[in-house]
């Protein structure tokens, strides 16, 4: 049944149904057949009883009763299906009697097919002389019934059988759709849950069922492909970003960054005051800040260049640097040849001696060389100023209280300090 084709089976449900239907069809027929049977057979015996009924009837107003005895006797005789024949006058005297079997229960059926009967009538005053009673034999009809009844249910019977069958295996059939519709629905590409194996039906289901196997393989291998991809685009998204993170903040660092000395520039110095300004004043805590300037730096330049004054800024700029003790101590580049100092919690005192430690450090270089070019010894000097801000306070004050101070160390000669406390 597998290897067959739908459109065969179709072919063989419909002629399955027309069976069935010409079962039922032929059914209908033998019924009218037996229909017109019991009515020839039902006119037959009333034509047979309308024939002797006159004869009969002449025969008793006449007195003649052996005549109807010799008479009725060649009609039994050529009637075979008689079974039974009664001739009763008109005083309740049977005058014929017949029978060739005892009648059975069946047999005592009224109907005009086994039993007939008539009132026998003077043929000339009109008047009722006897009662005929005719039974006859029904085995022909009965016979037929049954024939007719056995073909039938034998064509319905058949026919429903293979119909019940061939039900059966179409809803087969309608199973193995309905599995395989089942796991195209609950296939998920991303688990690769498709378990079923490629059919060999030869039909159009089998046919239906290995295009969806392979569908999905085509599926899985686009999924596979899709899940690399997405996988090296993650990859690539990744690097990307970490890039982009890395150029951040070289570029945060660059903007923050002064870039001949290194040094943090006046950006990052800005950002650096305004977060200790606020701690300081949520601490109550002293603030210090030191400007320094290179003394007589222009003559540098003008003697030995603007390229030798680099590197002397970063010579300072490292000299700086390396002098500073605490984390916290903070150097930038304010512009030019000046510098600034923050310090946090360190008082003028503590700042002093920082610039003491400079001029030190300046002192233990003597004289700067680069190359064949010998310079001066390099003094600088520094303008300090302290305070522990207020509420009011503005740091831009406190850094023009060290520019102040600073002026004043220039005015005074130079390579020293002048410390100013800012009150508040
Ligand atoms: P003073 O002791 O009064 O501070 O004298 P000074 O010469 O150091 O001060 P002035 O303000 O007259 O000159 C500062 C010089 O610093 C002028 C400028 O050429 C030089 N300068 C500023 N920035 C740079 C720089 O980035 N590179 C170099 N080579 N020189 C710079
Ligand atoms: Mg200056
Ligand atoms: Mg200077």
């Amino acid at each position: 049944m597998r290897g067959i084709s739908i459109e065969l089976k179709m072919i063989i449900g419909a002629i399955l149904f027309a069976m069935f239907l010409v079962g039922y069809e032929r059914f209908q027929f033998s019924e009218n057949i037996v229909q017109q049977f019991l009515e020839s057979k039902k006119s037959k015996n009333k034509l047979l009883i309308d024939t002797i009924s006159p004869v009969i009837g002449l025969n008793i107003s006449l007195g003649l009763n052996d005549a109807n005895t010799e008479y009725l006797n060649q009609i039994v005789k050529q009637n075979s299906d008689l079974l039974n024949f009664d001739l009763i006058d008109s005083n309740g005297f049977t005058i014929f009697h017949f029978e060739k079997n005892p009648l059975s229960e069946s047999q005592k059926i009224v109907d005009g097919i086994r039993y007939a009967s008539q009132i026998i009538k003077d043929p000339v005053t009109g008047e009722s002389v006897g009662t005929v009673h005719l039974y006859f034999d029904d085995h022909e009809y009965q016979a037929m019934m049954q024939k007719n009844r056995e073909i039938t249910l034998k064509i319905f019977g058949i026919s429903f059988v293979m119909l019940m069958i061939f039900i059966l295996f179409v809803k087969k059939e309608f199973k193995f759709l309905k599995k395989l519709s089942e796991h195209v629905l609950q296939y998920d590409p991303q688990i690769n849950n498709f378990t079923l194996q490629k059919s060999d039906r030869t039909d159009e289901v089998g046919v239906i069922h290995n295009a969806i196997i392979s569908m999905v393989d085509k599926i899985n291998g686009y999924a596979t492909l899709l899940d690399d991809l997405n996988h090296s685009l993650a990859i690539k998204v990744e690097e990307r970003t970490q890039e982009l993170q890395e150029a951040n903040l070289q570029l945060k660092e660059l903007s923050l960054t002064d870039s001949l000395t290194h040094l943090s520039n006046r950006r990052s110095l800005a950002i650096h005051l305004q977060e200790i300004w606020e701690l300081a004043k949520r601490h109550r805590s002293i603030v210090s800040i030191i400007m320094c300037d290179i003394d007589h730096f222009k003559q540098v330049n003008d003697k030995y260049g603007h390229i030798v004054g680099d590197t002397v800024l970063k010579d300072i700029a490292n000299i700086l640097q390396v002098s500073l003790k605490r984390k916290s101590d903070f150097l930038a580049r304010y512009g030019g040849e000046e510098f600034m100092i923050v310090l946090y919690e360190v008082d003028i005192h503590a700042a002093e001696e920082l610039c003491i430690s400079i001029q030190k450090n300046l002192k233990n270089i003597g004289k700067f060389e680069y190359k064949e070019v010998k310079l001066n010894p390099i003094t600088m000097s520094f303008g300090i100023s302290s305070t522990v801000p207020d509420e009011a306070s503005e740091y831009n004050d406190l850094i023009k209280l060290a520019d102040t101070a600073l002026y004043q160390a220039k005015k005074s000669g130079r390579n020293r300090f002048i410390s100013m406390n800012q009150k508040n």
